[in-house]
C-alpha cells in the first residue's frame, strides 16, 4: 500500500497541533485519531502494569496514522506529541523546564541518486556497481557537491586502532586521499581464542559507526565496509533498507565534524570480485586480519570514483521527557530510556507495503516506559524517576547522543538507568537476557528482582552482534552512567528454548526493520507484562534506596564513573 499521507482532516488538526500550544497537551492528532476511544483511553490505563495498557499504547504508536514515526516528519511529530500528552495525562511532570520536549536539531542529507555516481574501476575499467544491489553509498559532509577521483583502494583488515590491545590496522599507513576497504565486526569475531577484543562478543570497534569514525580520523577520502551477514548479524536487505534515502545526523555547521567524503557498504560478492581482480585471496586475508600484527594491503589496480550530489536541510525532532519527583532525594535520578522513532515510509512499488510500523521496534519499549512512569506516579519513589523517550535512534542513536551531550540532569546526580528496546511478544520466559552481560552492579539488582519472578539471568546469546552498542543506553554509558539493557529471554514457559529461539529467528529474518513489524491483537502479551514489571521493580529498588551502583572493575566505563562520582 503505497502510502498517500495523512487524511485531509488529520492534516488540518496536525497543523493546529504543531503550533506551540500543542506542547501543553491541547487536543492533538493522536487524540483526534482516537476520538472514538478517548473515553476508553481515560478509563483504560491504570496504575497497575497491565496487558490492556500496553496493548493500548503499542497499538496507538504502531498505528498507520503515525506513518512509522520517522523523526521530523508529520508522523514523527504527531507520535512525539502523543507521547507528551500521554505523559501529562498519567501525571508525569514536564522534564525539560516546563516542557515535555528536548528539541534535537538534525541535519538531513539526501543523496540525489539520479545525479550521483560511485563506482570501483580496475585499471580504469568500471565494475558497474549498482546502488542498493551491489553497493550503498552516501556522504555525511554537510555539502551539496562531493567528488572522489580515482582514489586508490587499500585493505585495512578490521580497520581498528585499539591501544589497549596494542592493535593498529593503520600502522605506518598513509591513507590520506585513499579509500579504505574493511571487514565488519572486530578481530575477536575472526579469532575468538586470541583473548583480544572480548573474544566473540563484539566490542565498540566492531560497530559500523566506529569504522567510519576511525577511517575519517586517519584521513581516508573513501570508506568501503564489506557486508557479510554473519559478522554483521543482519542481511544485505537491512543495509540497503537503512542506508538509502535521507540520512539523519545531529545538526552541525558545514565543515564541522570529521568525515570521509564517501562512506559505503558493498556486498560480499562484489568484494570478492575486487580481491580476485587485485590478485588477492579474500579468505586468507580475512583470516590474517584477525591475527595480531596484521599489515594493510594495497589493492593494486583498484580505484574509487564518485560524484555525490546532496541536498541538506536542518530539521528539528525532539526527545520527550517526563519526571516523577522523588519524595526524599528528588535531586537523585533513576532513568528509563526507549526510542520512540522508527524508519517511517519507504518508496516501494505499487501494491507493496512501504510503511514500517515499528511495533516491536520500538512501540513496545516506549509503551513500557510510559507504563512504568504511570506506576511510579501511583507509587512515588524516594528518588526522582525520569522517563526519556528519545528520537532518531534508527539513524544512529542521535536523540540519546544529543541527550548525552546535553544532559538535563548532571551525571553525578544520575544514579543509573534502564533502556528498553524491542520486547518480543513471545509469552512468558523463564530467563532474562542481559545485553552486554557482566558490565555493572545493576545486574545484581536485576538478578534479585528476577528471582522474585522465579527467573534467572543469562548473557546475550548473540554477543557477536554487538547489541550492547546498538541502542540508546550506550550514549549514557559512554558518559559513565551505569545503564542496563535487558530483555525477556528465549526459555519460554510455553514451548521452551526451541519455541523462543524460533520466534527470535523469525523476527530477525522477517520483521526486524521491515514493513512486517506490525502490532497484532493476537500477540501473547504475558511476557511483555512480566518484563515491564521486572524493569519497574529494578528501578523501584534503585529509586527507593541510597545505593550508587557502579560498573564492575575492569569495565570500559568504570574509570569515567569513578571520576564523576569522586568529584
Ligand atoms: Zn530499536
Amino acid at each position: 500500500m503505497k502510502h498517500t499521507g495523512f487524511p485531509a482532516a488529520l492534516v488540518g488538526l496536525m497543523l493546529a497541533a504543531c503550533s506551540p500550544a500543542a506542547e501543553t497537551g491541547t487536543e492533538t492528532v493522536a487524540d483526534a485519531g482516537h476520538q472514538a476511544d478517548a473515553a476508553h483511553t481515560e478509563s483504560m490505563t491504570s496504575a497497575a502494569i497491565s496487558e490492556a495498557d500496553l496493548r493500548y499504547r503499542i497499538s496507538t504508536l504502531a498505528d498507520d496514522s503515525f506513518e512509522g514515526r520517522a523523526p521530523a516528519t508529520l508522523g514523527g511529530i504527531a507520535a512525539s506529541q502523543w507521547i507528551a500528552d500521554e505523559m501529562a495525562r498519567i501525571g508525569l511532570e514536564p522534564g525539560h523546564g516546563d516542557s515535555y520536549f528536548q528539541p534535537v536539531a538534525l541535519l538531513a542529507v539526501t543523496l540525489d541518486t539520479d545525479q550521483s555516481s560511485f563506482d570501483i574501476a580496475f585499471n580504469g575499467e568500471p565494475l558497474g556497481l549498482s546502488m542498493s544491489e551491489d553497493v550503498v553509498y552516501w556522504s555525511k559532509l554537510n555539502s551539496s557537491d562531493i567528488t572522489l577521483d580515482n582514489s586508490e583502494l587499500v585493505f585495512v583488515g578490521y580497520g581498528v586502532v585499539a591501544p589497549e590491545y596494542g592493535w593498529n590496522d593503520y600502522e605506518g599507513l598513509d591513507v590520506e586521499g585513499r579509500t579504505v576497504v574493511m571487514l565488519v565486526n572486530d578481530p575477536g569475531y575472526g579469532n575468538p581464542d586470541s583473548g583480544l577484543f572480548n573474544g566473540n562478543a563484539m566490542t565498540y570497534y566492531g560497530r559500523w559507526t566506529y569504522k567510519y569514525e576511525e577511517a575519517a580520523r586517519q584521513g581516508a577520502a573513501g570508506v568501503i565496509l564489506i557486508h557479510q551477514t554473519a559478522p554483521a548479524s543482519y542481511g544485505w536487505n537491512v543495509v540497503s533498507g537503512s542506508w538509502t534515502g535521507t540520512q539523519l545526523d545531529l545538526a552541525r555547521a558545514p565543515g564541522e565534524g570529521q568525515f570521509a567524503s564517501v562512506e559505503s557498504w558493498v556486498t560480499e560478492a562484489r568484494a570478492r570480485q575486487m580481491f580476485d581482480l587485485a590478485g588477492l585471496d579474500f579468505d586468507a586475508l580475512t583470516a590474517a586480519a584477525a591475527e595480531p600484527g596484521f599489515v594493510p594491503v594495497p589493492m593494486a589496480g583498484l580505484t574509487a570514483t564518485g560524484h555525490l550530489v546532496n541536498s541538506t536541510e536542518t530539521l528539528e525532532s525532539r526527545n520527550v521527557v517526563g519526571v516523577v519527583p522523588g519524595t526524599a532525594r528528588p535531586d537523585e535520578y533513576v532513568l528509563y530510556t526507549a526510542h520512540w522513532d522508527h524508519i517511517g515510509i519507504r518508496d516501494v512499488p505499487e501494491g507493496e507495503d512501504g510503511l514500517y510500523n515499528g511495533a516491536v521496534d520500538n512501540a513496545t519499549g516506549t509503551a513500557a516506559i510510559l507504563e512504568i512512569g504511570e506506576a511510579f506516579v501511583a507509587n512515588p519513589p524516594e528518588r526522582s524517576v525520569m522517563i526519556l523517550a528519545v528520537t532518531a535512534e534508527e539513524s544512529g542513536l542521535l536523540g540519546s547522543a544529543y541527550y548525552g551531550e546535553n544532559p538535563i540532569v548532571p551525571y553525578d546526580q544520575t544514579v543509573g538507568g534502564i533502556n528498553i528496546d524491542a520486547i518480543l511478544p513471545t509469552g512468558r520466559a523463564r530467563d532474562v537476557v542481559v545485553v552486554g552481560h557482566g558490565a555493572s552492579q545493576l545486574e545484581d539488582i536485576l538478578t534479585e528482582a528476577a528471582a522474585e519472578q522465579d527467573r534467572y539471568i543469562v548473557p546475550d546469546p548473540n554477543p557477536e552482534a554487538g547489541y550492547f552498542y546498538r541502542s540508546d543506553h550506550i550514549s549514557l554509558a559512554k558518559k559513565g552512567v551505569p545503564m542496563l539493557y535487558a530483555d525477556g529471554g528465549f526459555d519460554l514457559v510455553e514451548g521452551g528454548r526451541e519455541a523462543g529461539e524460533a520466534m527470535g529467528a523469525d523476527y530477525r529474518a522477517n520483521r526486524y526493520h521491515g514493513p512486517a513489524d506490525e502490532y497484532s491483537e493476537d500477540w501473547n502479551m504475558d511476557g511483555m507484562v512480566e518484563d515491564t514489571t521486572l524493569f519497574f521493580n529494578v528501578g523501584s529498588r534503585l529509586a527507593n534506596s541510597d545505593a550508587w551502583p557502579n560498573w564492575y572493575e575492569g569495565n570500559e566505563f568504570r574509570a569515567l564513573r569513578d571520576a564523576q562520582r569522586s568529584e
